[in-house]
């Protein structure tokens, strides 16, 4: 998605050799232009797939993934990191080990919200080792529903979630694949292909 990977380009600041940083407009200030075509990108490639519910995790998947869900006219549901008071019977919980904050958290949602028959199209704004999205894969297993694909703003596809998630054969599409943040650059797949041809 070319205006995502300029935007990366222009606003990301690479932090490490594996942290991207977009406050600019996805994790911190929200580019609403930005979300409105993203949420159209993966209405566009999971249409076909009968989505009834779009799940995400608070607080960074809650733009692309209002936005999903409004193109695909179903609800989103955000899975919750923080127990509520609110939030006490009937919850479904999994353990998720946050890569950013390198903590444990228990992710939560409630039973009412997505239930058994249910078609989840999960999103999330990255996808590093791939620990946000199994938690979140748990809780639609738990929910006794189905798993209909997974959408990612940004993947790092040099960290294994990406690959550990289609060997066990989930639908992933990412909107912009890194391939390296090293030596302070990005490297999207698209230019490592080129780069590959050229040679
Ligand atoms: P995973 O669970 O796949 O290891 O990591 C994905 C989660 O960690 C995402 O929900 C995201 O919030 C956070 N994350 C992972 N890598 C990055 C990164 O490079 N930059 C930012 N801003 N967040 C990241």
């Amino acid at each position: 998605m070319d205006a995502l990977k300029q935007k990366i380009n222009k606003e990301g600041l690479v932090l490490s050799d594996s942290v991207l940083k977009v406050d600019s407009f996805l994790n911190h200030q929200v580019d609403p232009q930005l979300m409105k075509e993203i949420g159209e990108e993966f209405a566009e490639r999971f249409r076909h797939k009968s989505i009834s519910k779009v799940l995400t995790i608070e607080s960074s998947g809650i733009a692309p993934g209002v936005m999903a869900a409004l193109e695909l006219h179903v609800p989103l549901i955000y899975a919750r990191k923080r127990q509520s008071l609110t939030l006490s019977e009937g919850i479904l919980s999994s353990k998720v080990y946050s890569f950013t904050k390198q903590e444990e958290n228990t992710i939560s949602i409630s039973d009412k919200y997505i239930v058994e028959g249910d078609n989840v199209l999960i999103i999330d704004d990255f996808l590093a080792n791939g620990q946000a999205a199994l938690g979140l894969i748990e809780l639609v297993h738990k929910a006794c529903a189905h798993v209909a694909g997974i959408g990612i703003v940004i993947e790092k596809a040099f960290q294994d979630g990406g690959k550990t998630l289609r060997r066990k054969g989930y639908h992933v599409e990412s909107l912009a694949e890194i391939m390296s943040l090293g030596d302070k650059n990005i490297t999207f797949k698209d230019e490592d292909k080129e780069e590959v041809h050229s040679k």
